[in-house]
């Protein structure tokens, strides 16, 4: 029997462990202090011959683990582009961890079959895309743009009457590759994984937030695949997709929109104009695991060619049969995967369309308060907060590098660091639902301690 009675015990004390851990999560440092970093040595143990009690196991992790993570959760964590979670979607995982499902196809797992296909459904519906749109559930945008550019090279390359999965890529007809000066480091990473070298790309030049500038587009043509960014990492900027669609359209480009984090900005009435003219791209690429908030490892591609996505990962044509039921595996690298759908669709149904778009505006709010505070307290704001990213700097690169050093060790609050215009500064991003206008205000003041300390030094 898989649960026995000490084996419950073991669930149980995991299960506190984690409520305490999520009670204290707004207390804690918010990046480990040095204690419990020192404390990780613990973890250097030899690969043990004999068997480790379980609930010792789960002790040790909490015990050394917990105090070590980076408290994501509380509301104060601004690196990056991370996510907190939503706790509707936090539970369903909980329980479909002790499901088990293995959910490449139908035969595996029925349930998730279900679930994706809901999934899908919704996900068109939110970002308004084509009817014969499909989803594959991945691990991150890092694989779902890998995902979408490899449709898009299987179908520019079979246009040309060229099977890539034959004849592979040595010798076969050109294809170009369009893209912003700013576009993600994954991107490229995608790009070179799929055979296409940096030298390879044609960049476009781009204004003063990052967003692509139409009038500098190259000529663009059916051997042209080109990517747009809905939402700029730093600045969160979105290129401008009505200008830039009707081009790409009349030129026959493959168009892929890398929307890690921007895409959900079409589930609120108030920003979906940030997206007008998105939904008339190819491909499209995002995670559950940023803006929306579900628990990590979740990533979305969806595509409107499904033909193009599941040849180009099953290097397989159309002789693949499709069921009456969808076998999630079609339309992801993976074989073998977890239910991770389930926690998007926990995540959206929990919100609901109005929930989702509180969400989106809420996260927007937080950016705008952040950007006023930090301005009233002398700092310098560098980029239009037009979606969840504020850009902020001191009066010169040393400052805002000391400056945010102290930040980070304050435990207060976490935020990173990028350039921008050859400057060294801090990135602020809201995009967790946990973040109050306390959090914000309480984060602004760690940010003028520091300064004030700067100063004095
Ligand atoms: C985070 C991010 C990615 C990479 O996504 P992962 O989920 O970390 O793999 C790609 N593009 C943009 C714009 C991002 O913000």
């Amino acid at each position: 029997m898989f649960l026995d009675l000490k084996d419950k015990e073991l669930f149980k004390k995991a299960g506190d462990y984690a409520l305490e851990y999520a009670e204290s999560a707004l207390d804690r440092n918010v990046f480990p202090d040095e204690k419990a970093l020192k404390n990780l040595l613990v973890f250097d143990e030899d690969l043990p011959f004999d068997s480790t009690d379980a609930v010792s196991i789960v002790d040790q992790l909490h015990r050394y683990g917990s105090p070590s993570t980076v408290s994501q959760i509380g509301g104060r964590y601004f690196g990056f582009v991370n996510g907190g979670v939503i706790p509707a979607s936090l539970a369903v995982k909980w329980l479909t961890d002790f499901w088990d499902q293995n959910t490449p196809m139908y035969v595996t797992s029925p349930v998730m079959s279900k679930i994706e296909s809901v999934v899908e459904k919704w996900l068109k519906q939110i970002f308004s895309l084509p009817d014969e749109t499909v989803a594959g559930f991945v691990s991150g945008s890092s694989m779902a743009i890998l995902c979408g550019l490899a449709a898009a090279r299987f179908r520019i390359l079979e246009r040309q009457g060229w099977d890539v999965n034959k004849k592979g890529l040595s010798v076969s007809p050109p294809f170009r590759v369009v893209l912003g000066r700013h576009a993600h480091s994954t991107v490229t990473k995608g790009l070179a994984l799929l055979g296409v070298g940096s030298d390879q790309l044609e960049y476009v030049d781009v204004d003063n937030q990052g967003r692509i500038i139409p009038e500098s587009l190259p000529v663009l043509d059916t051997k042209t695949i080109l990517i747009l960014q809905a939402g700029h990492v730093s600045t969160g900027a979105f290129d401008p997709f009505d200008d830039i669609m009707p081009i790409a359209e009349e030129a026959g480009a493959w168009v892929h929109v890398d929307g890690a984090f921007g895409l959900w900005a079409a589930g609120s009435n108030k920003f979906n104009s940030l997206t007008n003219g998105m939904s008339r791209a190819d491909s499209w690429s995002a995670d559950g695991h940023k803006t929306l908030n579900t628990p990590y490892d979740s990533g979305i591609i969806l595509c409107k060619d499904r033909d193009a996505l599941v040849s180009a990962l099953h290097a397989a044509g159309s002789y693949l049969i499709f069921g009456e039921n969808r076998d999630g595996m079609l339309f992801t690298p993976e074989m073998s995967r977890r239910a991770r759908a389930v926690e998007m669709w926990a995540a959206l149904k929990f919100l609901g369309i109005k929930g989702l778009a509180e969400l989106v505006e809420g996260l927007h709010d937080r950016a705008v308060q952040f950007a006023e505070e930090f301005k009233l307290q002398g700092f310098e704001v560098l980029n239009d907060v037009v979606f969840n990213q504020v850009l902020v700097s001191c009066k010169d690169d040393d400052q805002t590098k000391r400056v945010l050093e102290l930040v980070q060790q304050s435990g207060e609050c976490w935020c990173g660091n990028a350039r921008w215009n050859d400057k060294y500064v801090i990135r602020v991003s809201v995009c967790s639902w946990a973040t109050t206008e306390a959090d914000v205000s309480r984060s602004v003041k760690a940010f003028v301690d520091a300064k004030n300390k700067v100063d004095t030094e």
